[in-house]
């Protein structure tokens, strides 16, 4: 073990710094995000002038600088989990006294990824209650009792634990089985994982959490299946979604791809919005069909975890990994899960400074599929849409560029109505 302290000592260093890094550029952004949000909250740009009053503007700054001192202290507090499971030993901890009970193999491996989730997801219930019940309540956006936030939980944790343990134990034990290209396998594994739940997720998983019905409203109908049929979507299914049983906040999305691809609508954004605007948000939705964006995220993904796979399969070979981050490996049985789970929480360190090239992709897609539904039901009702959209979710018309460069997967309201052109009076 001579040769593998400096080694572990240089990576526990460089550790700390991705971490402290990570987190100043955090702070960084959202400090300016709150600062000039802040400046401008008295002050309607001239555009919006005519369609949002000064109380719904200083209305969304205030939501949206109560929401950005919570990203704030929930990334604070990440840091702080982190740091526990790693270099104040915590993941060790938990891992040795698995072994006490369970023994050495597979059962351990997957009680290890088992509990350290569940721990996780405990730690992470304050804050969780805190959006739900504080900030969102507080700017009334908030429709869920307390009854259905715990049933969620239940829920999300049950479908969690069985959609994830077979996959945990699937990659543990591939890589004692497969040997130095386990990670190939494992990556094999993922990819039909995440296909499949791209699948099942409109058809099963969802409505374990909301109720799907097809669009009912005869008038609506007609018009939808026409511009369905226009864009030749004959195929994809138009549902409503009893999202205010949650949130007053309205949305639409697409999901799937093949048989399972459907367009989803809030029951909220139907409440809000004119036919043609209705409209107007369905193409938005059958543009980014029309392009495949998911289709191509989902390339992308493949890229991006197989490579980090690969990097898992070398790292997870590193004596130095391991003691690095406060975890003492076995010398004799397996490692899997200590590497997976390491792995996993290092990785999501480098995501803020990936995060403007993520982001500007998104913002591409969003205005390529802004311009399909220009193209199929024309400028001036998407324009009347969005502003609707924007001023009744009270997203700041004002946000920090820097900050939109960084996390800003859809453009700003202004940016984004600007290639619109003149903006209608919405109803
Ligand atoms: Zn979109």
């Amino acid at each position: 073990m001579d040769t593998a302290l400096p080694a572990h000592l240089l990576w526990t260093w460089t550790f700390v710094a991705l971490l402290v890094a990570s987190l100043l550029l955090r702070g960084w952004l959202y400090a300016r995000q709150i600062r000039h949000v802040a400046r401008h909250r008295n002050q309607v740009p001239a555009a919006f002038a005519p369609h949002v009053s000064a109380e719904q503007h200083a209305k969304a700054a205030a939501y949206t600088i109560d929401k950005t001192r919570l990203a704030l202290t929930e990334a604070v507090w990440s840091a702080a989990i982190l740091v526990g499971w790693t270099l104040l030993g915590g993941l060790d901890r938990l891992n040795q006294a698995l072994l006490r009970w369970l023994g050495d193999g597979l059962p351990q491996q997957v009680a290890l990824v088992g509990a350290f989730f569940a721990i996780g997801a405990l730690l992470e219930l304050p804050l969780a209650w805190w959006r739900t019940f504080r900030l969102e309540a507080a700017h009334g956006f908030n429709q869920m009792t307390p009854g259905l936030w715990v049933a969620d939980g239940l829920k999300g944790a049950a479908v969690a634990a069985a959609l994830g343990l077979p996959l945990a134990a699937l990659v543990l034990w591939l890589y004692d089985a497969a040997g130095p290209t386990w990670w190939l396998w494992a990556w094999l594994a993922w990819m039909a994982f995440n296909t499949t739940l791209l699948l099942l997720y409109p058809r099963v998983i969802a409505p374990l959490f909301n109720r799907f019905e097809p669009l009912a409203d005869a008038h609506l109908r007609e018009r939808v299946e026409s511009l369905l049929a226009r864009c030749g979507f004959r195929a994809a299914g138009v549902y409503v979604m009893d999202g205010s049983r949650r949130s007053a906040h309205a949305n639409a999305y697409f999901t799937g791809f093949g048989p399972a691809k459907r367009v989803v609508l809030f029951d909220t954004l139907l409440q809000r919005l004119e036919a043609a605007q209705i409209d107007a948000v369905l193409a938005h939705e059958l543009g980014h069909a029309h392009h495949r964006h998911v289709l191509k995220r989902l390339v992308w993904m493949g890229l991006g975890s197989g490579a980090a796979l690969a990097l898992l399969g070398w790292l997870s070979q590193q004596l130095w990994f391991y003691f690095g981050l406060g975890v003492t490996p076995s010398l004799t049985g397996s490692n899997a899960a200590l590497a997976l789970l390491l792995f996993g929480m290092v990785l999501p360190l480098a995501g803020v400074f990936v995060a403007p090239l993520f982001s500007a992709l998104s913002r591409r897609d969003e205005y390529q599929a802004d311009r399909y539904a220009v193209q199929q039901t024309g400028p001036s009702a998407l324009a009347g849409a969005l502003l609707t959209l924007y001023r009744d979710n009270a997203s700041t018309l004002t946000p920090d560029p820097w900050f939109v460069r960084f996390f800003y997967s859809h453009p700003p309201a202004a940016d984004r109505l600007a290639r619109l052109g003149p903006v209608r009076e919405p109803a």
